[in-house]
């Protein structure tokens, strides 16, 4: 373990941003990383324990404190190779995973967690800039051919474990570039994308070839690859959107919150925007309709675009300030959270229903609201008003868009619309056809997608070779 009294000596320290009004000038990342000597630090506070919540806690189940040991005894490269082991894109999750990990951690009991996500994004970093990340082709090719649809994370990180199991992969992407919701949704000020790019280009060097302009079910069919194929993951994400249908809903000025992300990173990116409403959310009032990522996604984004205001509404009650670690830990809690994006100057609301748009001359110009109770039921006489001319609608995504990827019946689909699978074989319903990420569990974390789309790897290996040596 790190330094057996670690924990006892030393508080614990995480990354700070860079001040507010400096960073909502740009759209580059604001986070300022820990000195390396201070990370050793903090890894030193891992107290390895008997039994490490934190595995469980992290969904790729990254071996957390054999590499706080190896960071605090300075071998970063070790802890570098540990972590890859677990993890295809450690520099990813260090910078946007909600960290469940150091919701589980012992240490958290006093509300003083190990810092594990700082950590491993410096583990990354690092291995980055030392230049220890290079392409691992693999020694021999199985002859065997995979397509994958989605390059999101899911999609990613199938690629890389089924190239690097010797397979021929390629990945079909109906977006000009890959990543998925790592380029096109989270902003560059959480994530600068030149963290895909690099992934990207280590990934061609270990065979696999990447499609885009390529949508699966019009540019070319499912049964397409199939017939091309020895194996098809579907890793195409949950994109419907959740609408709030009531009154002035078809007002201008009123969007899905995935019309108006993509186009900034799109602007930050130097990318055409193409055919559609450019949206911005400058000098306007933004109400942001949602209390999760996107939401917050939005607000930092408005910001910066140079809103006059963000209200961010949300139907659920404000949760508590402090958990009950009792009940909760080594579980994630329901606790009041504030994202950077919100500390940027939102204004929020809780227990808020909107019961229709009214606008003018076609656009909208306010919301008429009304107080919930803890079963969503209206609280009589609570209506009020928030003017606004901008709307963004961030409330979660409902299902994967399966309509134009295959005929309704072709592939069983469960309760909730996802891609039927389970999380031993990720089969579809359909032979030779396998499923992971959002697609398969619904809208989720890039961890999970993560998570799934190794473990669908170690499935299609096994199924195309009878055994398998990649990692679940
Ligand atoms: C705005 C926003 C912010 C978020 N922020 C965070 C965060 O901070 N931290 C976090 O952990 N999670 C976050 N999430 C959730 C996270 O991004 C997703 O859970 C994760 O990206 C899912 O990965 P995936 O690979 O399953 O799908 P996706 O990332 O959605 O990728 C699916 C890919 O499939 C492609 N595709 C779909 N259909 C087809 C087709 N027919 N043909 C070809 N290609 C197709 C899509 O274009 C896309 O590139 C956020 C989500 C959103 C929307
Ligand atoms: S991937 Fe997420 S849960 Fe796992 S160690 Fe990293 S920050 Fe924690």
């Amino acid at each position: 373990m790190g330094k057996i009294t670690g924990f006892l000596e030393l508080d614990r320290l995480d990354r700070d941003y860079r001040p507010v009004a400096e960073r909502l000038k740009h759209f580059k990342e604001f986070v300022e990383p820990l000195p390396p000597k201070e990370v050793q630090k903090q890894a030193s506070r891992c107290m390895d324990c008997g039994i490490p919540y934190c595995h469980n806690g992290c969904p790729v189940n990254n071996q957390i404190p054999d590499w706080n040991d190896l960071v605090y005894k300075g071998d970063w490269q070790r802890a570098s190779k540990n972590l890859h082991s677990t993890n295809n894109f450690p520099e990813v999750t260090g910078r946007i995973c909600p960290a469940p990990c150091e919701a589980s951690c012992t240490l958290n009991i006093d509300d003083k967690p190990v810092t594990i996500k700082t950590i491993e994004c410096a583990i990354a970093d690092k291995a980055w800039e030392e230049g220890w990340i290079v392409p691992e082709p693999p020694e021999t090719k199985t002859g065997k051919k995979v397509a994958i649809v989605g390059s999101g994370p899911a999609g990613l990180a199938a690629a890389q474990q089924l190239a690097r199991a010797g397979h021929d992969v390629h990945v079909y992407e109906k977006n000009a570039f890959p990543g998925g919701l790592l380029r096109y949704g989270i902003p560059d000020f959480k994530m600068e994308k030149i963290v895909i790019e690099r992934r990207v280009k280590q990934m061609e060097a270990e065979g696999v070839t990447f499609h885009c302009n390529m949508a699966v079910g019009s540019k070319v069919k499912l049964a397409d690859l199939e017939a091309k194929y020895h194996a098809v993951l579907l890793a195409g994400g949950a994109e419907r959107p959740r609408d709030l249908t009531v009154s002035g809903r078809d007002l201008g000025g009123i969007h899905f919150a995935m019309n108006f992300l993509p186009q900034q990173n799109k602007r930050v990116a130097g990318e055409k925007l193409g055919k559609v409403l450019e949206l911005t959310a400058k000098d306007r009032h933004v109400v942001v309709i949602g209390g999760g990522d996107t939401g917050s996604d939005c607000i930092g984004t408005s910001f910066r675009q140079g809103a006059a205001s963000v209200t961010q509404l949300e139907i659920m009650p404000a949760p508590p300030e402090h958990e009950n670690k009792e009940l909760t830990w080594p579980h994630w809690p329901l606790k009041m959270r504030t994202s950077s994006s919100q500390a940027e100057g939102a204004m929020r609301d809780f227990a808020v229903t909107t019961k229709r748009f009214e606008g003018r001359d076609g656009r909208v110009t306010k919301l008429i609201c009304a107080r919930v109770d803890e079963r969503f039921k209206e609280i009589p006489g609570s209506d009020f008003e928030i003017a606004a001319d901008l709307v963004l609608l961030a409330m979660g995504f409902v299902a994967p868009v399966t309509d134009s990827l295959f005929p309704p019946d072709q592939i069983a689909l469960d309760a909730r619309g996802n891609v039927k699978a389970n999380e031993v074989d990720y089969a579809t319903s359909r032979p030779k056809v396998y499923t992971a990420g959002d697609m398969r569990r619904g809208q989720s974390l890039v961890v999970w997608a993560i998570r799934e789309g190794r473990q669908a790897a170690h499935a299609i290996d096994k199924a195309l070779m009878g055994r398998s040596d990649l990692p679940r």
